[in-house]
């Protein structure tokens, strides 16, 4: 651990009381979520599928291929037994202080809801709602992982059932990318962690921010580090819990 950059995490997060965190794909990976844009997840597609992650995960494979979209999506990109980690809990923790406004994520797994984080904007949706395309009903993941080896059908219609999650070749919720835009444009620190900030619209999104203090939490170097006031090289797990303090 470099003390010196945790001790200014630590002194930046102290100081204000209106703080946004931005976060990807490397907050769920603590959690034993894999990234399905890793190497792994693509070579973990590929062998298994056939396909790109990525084709298996845009609206016309969905449209076209219903029975292996959900194939893949019901059995690689759900983690029923996932629990928050360091990350989630030190997020949910600031919120309650009244310290962090909100939480934005790219992830689709509700683990910063089940860490306890209220206010939370979910980019790409949640694995956790999904919705009969017919008439509109409402399924948890329960109903979806009793069919992990067929198509999900609606109970009421018989309506395709589908995650509330936003494929490749679909538009992002509007309402949800204007609320991100104004929390990011009216905090005062923002921190970004885990993700390389190329997904759209990650990067877009960033360059609304005009506070104080912008910081960024990756393992990885990315485009906006000349733009950050503070890099921390570390889990962001171990980051912000030694941050926030237990
Ligand atoms: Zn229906």
């Amino acid at each position: 651990m470099k003390m010196n950059e945790l001790e200014q995490l630590r002194q930046i997060i102290g100081e204000s009381t209106n703080i946004v965190f931005f976060g990807g794909a490397g907050v769920s990976t603590e959690s034993n979520i894999p990234d399905f844009r890793s190497e792994s997840g693509l070579f973990n597609a590929q062998s298994k599928y056939g396909f790109r992650p990525e084709t298996m995960l845009s609206h016309s494979f969905f449209i076209n291929h219903p029975q292996q979209f959900f194939e893949y999506h019901l059995n690689e990109m759900i983690f029923p037994d996932a629990q928050p980690n360091s990350a989630h809990i030190a997020l949910a923790k600031l919120e309650q202080q009244r310290k962090l406004r909100a939480v934005i994520t790219q992830n689709i797994d509700g683990l910063h809801q089940l860490a306890g984080s209220r206010k939370v904007l979910e980019l790409h949706g949640s694995v956790l709602r999904n919705y009969c395309l017919n008439c509109g009903a409402k399924y948890g993941i329960d109903f979806m992982l009793k069919h992990r080896q067929d198509i999900p059908h609606c109970l009421d219609c018989g309506g395709i059932v589908r995650p509330d999650v936003v494929l490749y070749e679909e538009g992002l919720d509007s309402r949800v990318v204007d609320a991100a835009e104004r929390y990011i444009s009216n905090a005062d620190v923002l921190i970004v962690g885990g993700t390389s900030l190329v997904v759209y619209p990650a990067a877009g999104l960033i360059n609304y921010f005009r506070g104080r203090k912008l910081v960024l939490i990756n393992k990885s170097v990315t485009d906006y580090d000349r733009k950050a006031d503070l890099i921390v090289r570390d889990s962001i797990g171990a980051a912000l819990k030694y941050a926030v303090g237990e």
